[in-house]
């Protein structure tokens, strides 16, 4: 199964990336680009976010091999039963949505009958829309795949090949699984800095001002985080609700320990647990999966 023709659905952060990843690593693949937002296609045009910016959903995705839905979580049931009918029947239907049982659903239901392979390359940046994204956002990034059970093999291979030709590293994954892993890894972190953000705003005793000038004391780490896409985030939060209930109730348990510990004078238990997290600091840093610039992963530095 040989992928030739990609339709982009969304030409925000992610969809730009994809058309310019495409532009940039994958010879002989042409793309197709819709966006519901006439402004955003206007400007998706001037930077060549894709090869054919189209005017609607069915004229991207007639030809295409493989359709990309780029979309909020909670906007794939709409966009993918817009395209339904204009489908080639061997057409792979994939995502990036960053929840994947949700948009499984969502997919299989809009699109009965047809081949669907959810994705989720877990690269991306506090950035939104059709400035906002870069060839090399998927370079040495991991892409999970979440194929249902009994899906294509061809179109499983096809589409793992056509992410590694992007620069992302392919793993599959089950989708209830990349729910629970990805509400530890990147939704509660975000739920973290969207609640300090909002508490240190709204606390009486200390001003914005004073939280504003004094934020290198590490506020302004959590700013960057906080000040992520507010529709997709509500969205992944409202699609992945079961794990991520999950994790919290952990969570708040150890908070409310750490909490103890603060309050008896229990330092052992502090140094302990700063002492572990250290360590998977370096981790990280070990893994690829940051380093010391501020800007890691955020700009193109092909
Ligand atoms: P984005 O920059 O806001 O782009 C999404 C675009 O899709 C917007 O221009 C939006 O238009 C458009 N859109 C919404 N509904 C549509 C529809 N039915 N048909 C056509 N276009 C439609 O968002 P993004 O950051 O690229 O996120 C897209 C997806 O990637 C989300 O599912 C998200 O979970 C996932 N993801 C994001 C990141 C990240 O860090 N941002 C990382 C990995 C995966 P309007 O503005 O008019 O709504």
């Amino acid at each position: 199964m040989s992928i030739k023709q990609v339709a982009i659905i969304g030409l925000g952060l992610l969809g730009g990336s994809v058309g310019l990843a495409v532009e940039e690593h994958a010879d002989g693949i042409s793309t197709k680009g819709y966006d519901r937002n006439p402004d955003v296609r206007a400007r998706a045009v001037e930077r060549g976010l894709v090869g054919t910016v189209c005017d609607t959903a069915a004229q991207a995705v007639s030809d295409a091999d493989l359709v990309i839905l780029c979309v909020p979580v909670g906007a794939m049931e709409a966009a993918a039963a817009e395209i339904g009918p204009y489908l080639k029947n061997s057409a792979i239907i994939s995502d990036v949505g960053s929840s994947k049982e949700s948009v499984a659903k969502a997919l299989t239901k809009a699109l009965p009958g047809h081949t669907i392979i959810p994705a989720h390359p877990v690269a991306g940046t506090e950035q939104s829309g059709p400035e906002a994204g870069f060839a090399s956002l998927f370079t040495n990034r991991w892409c999970i795949l979440t194929p249902p059970e009994g899906a294509d093999e061809a179109a499983v291979a096809a589409l793992s090949q056509f992410w590694t030709k992007l620069g992302a590293k392919v793993e599959l994954m089950d989708a209830g699984h990349h729910d629970v892993v990805l509400a530890v890894t990147s939704h509660i972190p975000h739920l973290i800095a969207y609640t300090i953000v909002g508490t240190a705003s709204d606390l009486e005793e200390v001003t914005r001002s004073e939280v504003i000038k004094y934020s290198a004391g590490g506020f302004r780490d959590f700013t960057r985080i906080a000040a992520s896409d507010p529709v997709m985030w509500r969205d992944v939060f409202l699609n992945n609700k079961g794990a991520v209930l999950e994790v919290l109730g952990r969570f708040t348990e150890d908070l409310t320990a750490l909490q103890r510990a603060i309050r008896s004078g229990d330092g052992d238990t502090l140094h302990d647990l700063f002492s572990r997290t250290r360590a998977i600091r370096r981790e990280v840093i070990d893994q690829g999966q940051d380093d010391e610039r501020p800007d890691f992963g955020r700009k193109d530095h092909s």
